[in-house]
């Protein structure tokens, strides 16, 4: 429920609602405006009729929020929220560029790499240290010393970082270590990982399960600013579908659905989208043309000896190729962006 006050209420008459729906049990939202107050009440629907807010003489209106999820819906808040990952903000006017290998292998791959990616417009170097793979067999990352890597070279290049966190026995030295989490595809339903994250306020950026329906992805989004953690990104990277001629299906709808219904910023992942090198440069375009807010797209010093996810990495080339022929669909968003305007 959205409890919207008149502009004659005061900051007290708000502070006694807020304190009636704490001790009912619900869960209180307080959002100041300029023109007026806006207070929201989430919980059992009856306990909050049986308040009787609607008499209350400094409350113009109440709205039920329709959605299954509340705090990320824009019927809670409308405008776009901005979120700092370290010294990048994400979302707004603001258009950001991720990008990185798809894991840390050396210091030296990921220092050269980051030296190439921010030279080419990237401000946050993404990179895994615990790799999900589907064979138990695959390199499964470097751990700790991976994320005391992405620090040091975060550092020496100037940047901003994020990596993937599966356990929350690590949640300590991901946070330690690194700007913001990352939740990747296969642990968007990890309902546990999810709370715990949203324990601490550090940024996540919460990927699409691979058979995840847009509800679902926004539902995941729910729990963790529910626990207590408002700074979340959303990503589409792609579902599982029939085809087969590319390693998934970007769903584009997904964007557009979500920048409609959800306050929170969306960063489009071509790389994990089409899984073919070629393919990541036009869903880049689609992506910054459909509104996401920005890009996380994978790059490898030498793509041919990346451990992981080789046939999707660009080279340093071709990721600064891309940079470039992205600024005229930046700018054509309506989105600043660091290099772009540089360019100009
Ligand atoms: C990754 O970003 O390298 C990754 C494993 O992504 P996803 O979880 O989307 O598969
Ligand atoms: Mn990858």
């Amino acid at each position: 429920m959205i409890i919207i006050l008149k502009p004659t209420a005061t900051e007290a008459d708000a502070q006694e609602i807020l304190s009636q729906i704490e001790e009912a049990g619900l869960k209180p939202l307080h959002m100041p405006g300029v023109e007026r107050t806006v207070i929201g009440a989430l919980g059992d629907e009856r306990i909050l009729q049986s308040l009787h807010f609607d008499n209350h003489p400094q409350v113009e209106h109440l709205k039920p929020v329709l959605s299954k999820y509340k705090l990320v819906s824009r019927e809670i808040y409308p405008h776009d929220t901005v979120i700092d990952v370290g010294n990048t903000p994400v979302g707004g006017d603001r258009f950001t560029i991720m990008a990185g290998p798809c894991a840390i292998e050396s210091y030296e791959q990921l220092l050269e790499t980051a030296k190439q990616v921010k030279a080419s417009g990237a401000t946050v170097l993404r990179g895994g240290a615990f790799k999900p793979r589907t064979s138990p067999y695959s390199f499964q990352g470097l751990g700790v010393e991976g994320l005391k890597i992405m620090e040091q070279v975060g550092k020496e290049v100037g940047m901003d970082t994020i990596t993937e966190i599966m356990d929350v026995n690590d949640l300590d030295d991901v946070a330690r270590y690194t700007s913001a989490f990352q939740i990747g595809a296969r642990n968007m339903q990890n309902y546990t990982l999810l709370k715990a994250v949203g324990e601490t306020k550090h940024p996540v950026l919460l990927k699409r399960g691979l058979s995840a329906t847009i509800e679902e992805l926004l539902l995941a989004a729910e729990y963790i600013v529910a626990t207590g953690n408002p700074n979340v990104m959303i990503c589409e990277r792609g579902i599982r579908t029939f085809e087969t001629a590319t390693r998934n299906t970007l769903d584009l709808n997904a964007v557009a659905f979500i920048k409609e219904k959800s306050h929170l910023p969306v960063i489009v992942d071509p790389s994990h989208g089409t899984g073919v090198r070629t393919l990541v440069g036009p869903m880049a375009k689609a992506g910054v043309a459909c509104g996401a807010d920005g890009l996380i797209i994978e790059s490898h010093r030498n793509p041919r000896e990346s451990v992981s996810d080789a046939a999707q990495a660009l080279s340093p080339d071709d990721f600064s190729q891309l940079m470039q022929q992205l600024i005229p669909f930046i700018k054509a968003s309506g989105r600043t962006y660091q290099e772009a305007l540089h360019a100009s």
